[in-house]
């Protein structure tokens, strides 16, 4: 059994209460790994020391430019270990190995990108319209940055805000997931190896109250967050207290339309990867497949064909194309979901059900059909692998139906008439629009929620400005004291 420490001050120790907690591989339910199991005195621990390394540490005194290269270095390292890295968080969170391994690889590009921009974050000169005054402006670091992350894509999540905030000079105390801390912990030992100071990365693994002692400890700049809508809005009201600055990335209920004139085949293997990829455990799935009414029973057909073929098993198989539910309270979850779409009069084109060969945390790739948007199953977010089919009659009724969520976080439009795309395109309301493709993220386009699906953007050149804060410098030119009772 692989067994870890918190990441505190560069040291790996256990919680000060000696305490520990097990990490189950949901795809044998046995425990795999030991963690320990910190809490509000582990994380004062690792605040003050992110806010030594942030206010005084060698990390205070390191140029841009030397950030930026120990960021590229750490990309390296990250790219040499791809692998190990990729296993250990399938076997954390029961995600198929090919996916995590697709997800490493393309890693490094993010302390790549990040590193190249962190001597290129600047302010500006200001053309004055004060006499005899000299005005610019800098770009400085936020600070100590709490990262929450979620157990679906526990490394990816992380470096969407690990990578631009260490490039803008914060430092960091990160909570993963209770599900699926070890990623986080290995990512740790590549960071002290790439030769970070002391201070700059510490994790405080665990459960019950960590995530609230981050949020509220008062040396805490910034929350960086991923996951339930709910628990973001509890996070954002607390953070209100101390107005500690806040980003959220939460949940969907992203609508895929397809069109008439859309190419069937190819928006049958979108909305396929739209929702039972990851076993439908991403924030951005597209749960709700609007479809006009005169495609609809092709494309249905189509799908469940596609559906029925979907090769579920052990996430490290070559082969598998949907591992298990991630962890117990989600398969409880998706199981309720199940029974909400039928007490709602869905109709269960295809799955429905635990999966019996398989058993443990495996569900059924579910398609349903005969959804309306007002049904629960249409509107709250399952986070698995069940999608709810809706007819529309024309463009207007599509975009108003998409529209009608909480959410915000993506979409998708398939269709060949250029016009079209564009225009639908426009007319969503979300972060990201896709056309003719689905669950595409690139490090260098910005990506978060409109609505309840979030505050701030993470990835892309703006995304850094998350983790600074601009200071105006004004400059005295003639050296003459001024009227000390007149402003500007
Ligand atoms: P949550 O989104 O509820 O997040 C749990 C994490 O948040 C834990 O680390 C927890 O730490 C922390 N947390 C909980 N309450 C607070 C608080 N008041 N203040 C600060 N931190 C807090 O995730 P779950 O794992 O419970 O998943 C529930 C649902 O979230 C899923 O079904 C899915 O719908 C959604 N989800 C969305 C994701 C996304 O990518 N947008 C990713 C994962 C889940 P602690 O134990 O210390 O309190």
């Amino acid at each position: 059994m692989a067994t870890y420490g918190l990441q505190i001050d560069g040291e790996e120790r256990p919680s000060l209460s000696g305490r520990t907690m097990e990490s189950l591989n949901p795809y044998t339910g046995k425990a795999w790994a030991v963690i320990p199991n910190g809490n509000n005195a582990d994380v004062d621990l690792a605040v003050q020391a992110a806010r030594r390394a942030f206010d005084t540490g060698p990390w205070s005194r390191l140029t841009a430019t030397q950030r930026g290269a120990l960021l590229r270095k750490l990309g390296d390292i990250i790219a040499r270990d791809a692998e190990a890295l990729a296993a250990s968080e399938s076997r954390d969170n029961g995600k198929l190995y090919r996916e995590m391994l697709g997800q490493w690889k393309s890693l490094p590009d993010w302390f790549y990108y990040f590193g190249g921009m962190a001597d290129k974050v600047h302010g500006h000169t200001i053309p004055s319209d004060r006499p005899n005054f000299f005005i610019y402006t800098r770009r400085e670091p936020l600070g100590v940055v709490g990262a929450i992350t979620p157990w679906n894509s526990p490394a990816l999540l992380l470096i969407f805000k690990l990578a631009p905030g260490l490039a803008a000079g914060c430092t960091f105390v990160v909570k993963p997931s209770e599900h699926a801390s070890v990623s986080t912990l290995e990512l740790a030992k590549r960071i002290d190896e790439a030769g970070f100071p002391k201070g700059v990365f510490n994790v405080v693994t665990g459960m019950g109250d960590i995530g609230a002692a981050l949020v509220n400890h008062p040396d805490v700049d910034k929350i960086a967050f991923t996951g339930a809508t709910n628990t973001g809005k509890v996070i954002a009201a607390a953070a209100a207290k101390n107005l500690t600055r806040v980003s959220l990335e939460l949940g969907g209920k992203s609508p895929n339309v397809v069109f008439e004139d859309a190419d069937l085949e190819v928006a049958a293997n979108g909305a396929i990867a739209g929702i039972f990829g990851a076993t439908g455990q991403t924030c951005m799935a597209g749960s709700r497949l609007l479809v006009h009414e005169s495609v609809h029973d092709a494309l249905v057909e189509r799908i469940v064909a596609r559906t029925k073929a979907i090769k579920l098993g052990d996430p490290m198989g070559a082969d598998t194309e949907m591992g298990p539910v991630s962890n117990v309270p989600q398969f409880r979850k998706v199981l309720e979901y199940l029974d909400v779409a039928k007490n709602d009069g869905a109709k269960f084109a295809y799955g429905g059900r635990p999966d019996e060969k398989l058993g443990g945390l495996f569900v059924q790739p579910t398609v349903l059909t005969g959804v309306t948007n007002d049904m629960r199953i249409a509107r709250e977010e399952v986070f698995g692998p069940v999608l709810s089919i809706i007819k529309f009659r024309t463009e207007e009724e599509a975009v108003a139906i998409a529209n009608d969520t909480r959410f915000g976080l993506a979409a998708a439009v398939w269709t060949k008439d250029v016009h079209r795309a564009h225009r639908v395109a426009h007319r969503l309301r979300a972060g990201t629009v896709w056309v003719n493709a689905y669950r595409v993220v690139s490090v260098t386009a910005p990506f978060g929620g409109f609505r309840e699906s979030g505050l701030g953007r993470e990835n892309g050149i703006d995304c850094i400005h998350e983790y600074t804060e601009t200071k105006s410098v004004y400059v005295e030119l003639t050296g003459e004291g001024r009227d000390p009772f007149q402003l500007g």
